[in-house]
Formats: structure tokens, sequence, C-alpha cells
């Protein structure tokens, strides 16, 4: 028997919990503030209209739906980009990131001239590491958290990346660092650019929360459009999982940079090459959503606000949590609940911590403390800081 997934594992155990109370805090999907799993309007719109069309069921492309890959392109690199006007993307629709992570993989392997060893942060997502080995990449980490201040390790990232191999690949999280909620900014990607370079290294950006840590779209994208605006040659992997809330749909895009056009539509050849033995050909229905959402100004306008929207709402959340552990009586500080971006918060609970909060209190997370704040509502906002208190004090 496989031990059970980090996250869906602790899911499961909380699907079979009988207390009305329990809340599910592990997985990073956004709840309305009633607490229920939320369905966009302009998705729901899109769908209406979709479905008026009459599509037919056929097999998508093996890239995948060519519109949808520029669309989801544009939103990266912003509106002109001269990587797109240029024909410099090779973009292809994949599955969501993880699919798109494990696809650009195994193209490093495949082609990747240098040294195929990915440096990713310490911490990090869960599956980063058994993605890029299942592609059969070696994987090391940088420095990038500092514990006892929940902030960004600044000095210790560059000087871990200062160390890296020449020629080696390195992985950052774009916005919204998954799980600690602490990112760069932009004089510190400025120097990291900087240092990326000299190390001569390949980079990936990992873009799964585009909108979530500033509650904007575009000013979710500052790093990658610095990073290109740089000259480097990237790999870049989009999910609409999170800001369209489409996570059961797996729709999302891999990008990668290239000198010339020509060398674009050669990535793209190769890309394709193996995407065909893995899953062949990607699903249809949340990518013509997304295409849709972003072919239609109207509706792309109403989705920024829709996820400004979400943003906001979990940025009320992470002060009211914050002010009602003050409330509850509690000596330490948590000014970093209210400080993290995006959808996660690295609380510092420990796992002896954790365990009480799971067994006394059925409030269900994982081990290394992290809460998903897209789960905390304003019905359940004041029992979480209950319970967090008195695991804590
Ligand atoms: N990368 C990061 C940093 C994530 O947090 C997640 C989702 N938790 C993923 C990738 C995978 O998301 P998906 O496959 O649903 O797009």
């Amino acid at each position: 028997m496989g031990s059970p997934d980090a996250i869906f594992g602790v899911t499961e155990a909380y699907k079979h919990d009988k207390n009305p109370k329990k809340m599910n805090l592990s997985v990073g999907t956004y709840r309305d503030d009633k607490g229920k799993p939320y369905v966009l309007p302009c998705v729901r719109k899109a769908e209406e209209q979709l479905l008026k069309m009459n599509l037919d069921k056929e097999y998508a492309p093996i890239a995948g739906i060519a519109e949808f890959c520029n669309r989801t392109a544009e939103l990266a690199f912003g509106n002109g980009s001269e990587i797109i006007t240029n024909g410099l993307n090779a973009t292809l629709q994949g599955l969501s990131a993880t699919g798109c992570l494990r696809v650009g993989a195994a193209f490093l392997n495949s082609f990747f001239p240098g040294k195929k060893v990915i440096y990713i942060p310490n911490p990090t997502w869960f599956s980063h590491t058994s993605i890029f080995k299942h592609a059969g990449l070696d994987v090391q980490s940088y420095k990038y958290y500092k514990p006892d201040t929940h902030s960004f390790d600044f000095e210790g990232a560059l000087h871990d990346i200062s160390k890296i191999p020449e020629k080696s690949i390195i992985l950052f999280h774009a916005c919204a660092h998954n799980p600690t909620g602490v990112d760069p900014n932009l004089q510190q990607w400025t120097e990291i650019s900087q240092m990326v370079k000299k190390r001569n290294l390949f980079l990936i950006f990992d873009m799964v929360y585009q909108g979530f840590a500033s509650a904007d779209i575009d000013n979710d994208a500052q790093a990658v459009r610095l990073f290109v605006k740089d000259g480097h040659k990237i790999a870049l992997v989009q999910s609409f999982s999170k800001n369209m809330a489409l996570e059961g749909e797996r729709v999302g895009a891999l990008t990668i940079t290239a000198a010339s056009k020509e060398e674009a539509a050669k990535i793209i050849s190769q890309v394709k090459i193996l995407i065909r033995p893995m899953y062949s050909t990607p699903p249809l229905h949340g990518a013509r959503i997304a295409n849709h959402i972003l072919g239609d100004p109207k509706m792309k306008a109403d989705w920024y606000q829709e996820v400004n929207g979400m943003a906001n709402r979990i940025i009320s959340m992470r002060a009211k949590l914050r002010d009602n552990l003050k409330k509850e009586g509690s000596s330490k500080n948590w000014e970093h609940i209210a400080n993290q971006n995006g959808m996660f918060s690295l609380t510092g609970m420990t796992p002896p911590q954790v365990e009480k909060l799971v067994k006394e209190y059925s409030i269900y997370l994982t081990s290394n403390g992290r809460i998903s704040m897209a789960g905390v509502s304003s019905n359940n906002v004041d029992y979480l800081a209950h319970a967090i208190h008195a695991v804590t004090k």
C-alpha cells in the first residue's frame, strides 16, 4: 500500500469527520464567504454561451487550442509583448501547472544542453521534487525562507544561487509563493535576475497564482516580465486552476521562449513528440472556457474584477484572523498572517500543534503548519482563531 498523498490524503480524513465545525484548510481551492466551492460568474456565463455554440467533441490538436495558447501567453508577457509579436514563444496547452511542469521537465531532460539538475526553493510546493525526479532531473534546493521572521531570505537565496554550478536549471514561483506566502520585491527580483544571468542558469517560472498576490493580474506578472526584459530565455508554466477556479478542468499552458521563430517551431514540434505518448491531446472544455473569457474584452474585464474580489476576500480574512488571535489573548506575533501573499499562510505552527488542531478541533491542514486562507470565511474565522490560540498558547 502506498502512503496517502500529503494534501489529498488530508481531504480524505476531513470527509470522514462528523464534526459540524470541521474545516479543510489543506488544499488550495477558493471558497466563497459561506465556505462553499465557488464557480466564477464569468465561467458560468462562458459555459452557457459555449453550450449554445453546439461545438463538437473531437480531439484537440496535440499542442491544444492555438488561440487559447496565444491569449494565455499574453496574460503573462503583457499586451503587445515583443516575445509574442515576434513569435518567440513556443506555447502549448497542457494539463494545468502539474502537467505543464512534467512535460517541461521532460523536454529539459531531453534537450537541455547544460546540467540536468534543477534547483528549487526550500521550502516549495509538495509536488515539485517528485515531478522533476519523475522526469529524470536531479533536484537540489536554494534557501528561500527565514522561519523566525516569516520573511523571504534574500541574502540566503542570493548566496545559494551564486554557488549553483553554471548551466543548471532554477525554478521560481512567479508570485504568491506556496507555501510561504512571501515573494521577492521588484528590487530583489532585479538582483536575482542579474545573479541568474551571471551563473548562466536556465529558469522555469511556475505561475499558478497570477492575480492572487496583489489582486491584479498584470502586476503579478512583474517578475516574468522583468526576466524577459533582462534577456533571459525562460520556461513558463501557467494554470487557470486558481484564478479561474477551474481546478478540476485541468487548464494551463507551457511556454518556452526561443531565439527565433524557427527555434520556437522546433521546440513545439519536440514537445508534441513528448506529449503524444503521455496523454496524447489535452482536454477541450476548460481551455474553451478560458479562451472564451480571454477573447471577449467585456468578459475579460469582468474576470479581472472577479479575481480581484477573490484576492481581496482572502486579504480581508488574513487581517480578521490576525485580529481575532489578538482578541483571543494570544501573546504571539501573528502579523505575518496578514502580510503574506496569495492563497496560503505558513503559520509557524509545529507538527504536534497541527495534530492537536486536527484531533481536537477538526481543523485539517498539512503537517508543515500551512493553512489555505482561501478556505477561511466570515463563518469560521472566529472558530479558527480560537483553535489556533488554544493549541499555541
Ligand atoms: N505549482 C504550485 C506552486 C502550486 O501551488 C500548485 C497547486 N497547489 C501547482 C503548481 C499545481 O496546480 P495545478 O496542477 O492545479 O495547476
